[in-house]
């Protein structure tokens, strides 16, 4: 690993101060679950890190009748366990519960996993200068690429966004407070992430000096949500596709409204499945809805060589999800 030079400022605005401008020389560290993992690559190689340890505001926590607002120092193990995120956003627990193993939620935080970067291949080989790292193309395209983008069309880099939280956060209408040289801004998470194409740009749409401060979950009433991820195995795994569902109503015969399905790790940004959405939107959520519905939400896919599997398993992913948070009995756990 590089030597770098370690600071440790105690507010938001310090932080924000010691951020430069573009991306590489300065980097900010939370948990550290991907940042020296990049650094120990050779991907990352900042002159200053940035440490938000004893930044205690990044821990606050509030609850109202409207809203939940999460620090985004809160460890996803936190997240997880929180009974009001539980109640109101389930599919944002669920999400975080699912996460690598007890070691990676217990140190990696909410902010850390919506600015990770991915884990293409490709890019986190240090002797690939792939199109992330100023070389002149993605590799993946061409190449072994089953676990990437299945919705690729238009792509020039065809990475997965690798937050889990992401596509819940997008169902649940969340939005992140972000604090930066000028003040702060409140970003929808809907408009949170970006598709890469080069050096100069990450995965979500922050500047270099701009830093999360918070979460926020608005909370209506009725609101049934779930996240369902297709994985080869329980646990330290990644998904093969995630999909992240919240409704109004849909239970006991009642028609959902306000449907949400977002989809994880099947684009480079979480995809919105909105025929998916469209097809569900006003009638109950049975399992013949819940299949229909993932059928409309695999519409525009276009796979790479490698990862046509991927269509199956969007339609397998929404409709269970959709049976979760219906509260039906996951008839496939046997
Ligand atoms: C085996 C394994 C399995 C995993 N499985 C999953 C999975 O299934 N789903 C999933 O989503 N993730 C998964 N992860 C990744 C893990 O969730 C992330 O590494 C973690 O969430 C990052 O959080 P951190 O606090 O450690 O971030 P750090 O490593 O400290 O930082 C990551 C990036 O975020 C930036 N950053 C951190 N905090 C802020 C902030 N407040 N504002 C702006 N930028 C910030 C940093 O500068 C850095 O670029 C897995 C990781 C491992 C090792």
């Amino acid at each position: 690993m590089k030597n770098f030079t370690y600071y440790r400022p105690t507010s938001p605005e310090q932080a924000v101060g010691l951020l430069e401008a573009r991306w590489g020389r300065t980097e900010l560290l939370a948990g550290g679950t991907d940042l020296l993992d990049l650094q120990k690559e050779y991907i990352a190689q900042p002159e200053r890190v940035v440490s938000l340890a004893s930044v205690a505001q990044l821990n606050n926590v509030s609850i109202s009748d409207r809203a939940i607002t999460l620090g985004a120092g809160m460890t996803l193990a936190a997240i997880a366990n929180h009974a009001s995120v539980k109640q109101h956003a389930a599919a944002l627990a669920q999400a975080a519960s699912e996460i690598g193993g007890p070691q990676i939620r217990n140190m990696g935080t909410l902010g850390g996993n919506l600015c990770q970067r991915n884990r293409c291949w490709y890019f986190r080989d240090e002797h690939t200068n792939c199109l992330l790292k100023g070389g002149q193309r993605c590799f993946a395209i061409d190449g072994e690429n089953k676990y990437h983008a299945c919705f690729a069309a238009g792509h020039r880099c065809v990475i997965v966004n690798p937050s889990t939280l992401a596509p819940a956060l997008i169902a649940l209408n969340a939005s992140a407070e972000v604090q930066g040289p000028n003040g702060r801004r409140t970003v929808p998470m809907a408009s949170f992430f970006r598709a890469p194409t080069g050096p100069t740009e990450r995965e979500h749409n922050l500047a270099a000096n701009e830093l999360v401060l918070s979460v926020t979950i608005p909370i209506v009433a009725n609101t049934r949500s779930a996240s369902y991820e297709v994985r080869h195995k329980q646990a330290y795994d990644w998904p093969l596709v995630q999909a992240a569902v919240a409704f109004q109503g849909g239970r006991d015969g009642a028609k959902a409204t306000g449907v949400k399905i977002v989809l994880g790790h099947v684009a480079p940004t979480p995809h919105v499945a909105e025929a998916g959405q469209r097809s569900l939107e006003n009638h109950a959520v049975t399992e013949v809805t819940a299949a229909a519905a993932g059928i409309g939400a695999g519409e525009g896919t276009r796979p790479l060589s490698q990862n046509g599997y991927k269509v199956k398993l969007i339609e397998v992913a929404v409709k269970r999800a959709l049976l979760l948070a219906a509260g039906m009995k996951p008839y496939w756990e046997v």
